[in-house]
């Protein structure tokens, strides 16, 4: 499928900087070189680590491009390079702001669905309806519900608890967020 405009920047910060890319070369600094723990050379993907590693992906997007910035960046730039109005940016950017909003819509519907509550049709129903989200893409989310299961909660949940944390710790935001890519932390310890 085609991708919109906003993911350019969400893929680049997502997996590469500061994201998973980051994340890993920590973990692996952190752990394999400097303490030789070899097991911590091996991801497991189906772990608690994931909540970390999607949550402070999503929320590196927002790191690295705060307030305005992201909007200046895409407007100015990325725009004219993609052929599109730089005029538009500013409302994209205000859809995706009210859209993430929607995103927790998801766990219940995938919760739902894997649990037998409803069936596959009226999974892609609410996806659509609740979502906002065209039939393709919801076919698309549900695959991967089907996949990844309760590994859907990463992201969201995972951006909005990383970054809860992150914010009230004392302290510079990156130097806090390079802390928490340089740990053991799990999910457990950021509701604390
Ligand atoms: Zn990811």
């Amino acid at each position: 499928m085609p991708i919109y405009i906003d993911r350019a920047v969400d893929l680049g910060c997502h997996e590469g900087y500061p994201g998973h890319h980051v994340y890993n070369a920590l973990l692996e600094r952190t752990f394999v070189d400097e303490k030789g723990w070899m097991e911590m050379s091996v991801y497991p993907l189906y772990s608690p680590m994931s909540f970390i590693a999607e949550g402070s992906a999503n929320y590196g997007i927002d790191l690295a491009f705060p307030g305005e910035e992201r909007v200046r960046f895409e407007r100015e730039v990325l725009y004219p390079l993609a052929g599109l109005d730089p005029a538009t940016a500013e409302a994209q950017a205000e859809l995706l702001g009210l859209m993430r909003g929607l995103q927790r819509a998801e766990y219940t519907i995938a919760s739902d669905y894997l649990a037998g509550r409803i069936d596959r049709d009226t999974a892609l129903d609410q996806l659509q309806a609740y979502s906002l989200v065209a039939r393709d893409r919801a076919e698309q989310r549900l695959s991967f519900i089907e996949r990844y299961r309760s590994y859907v909660i990463n992201y969201g949940l995972g951006r909005d608890m990383v970054q809860a944390w992150i914010e009230s710790q004392l302290g510079d935001r990156w130097e806090v967020t390079e802390q928490l890519l340089s740990s053991q932390t799990l999910p457990t310890d950021l509701s604390r």
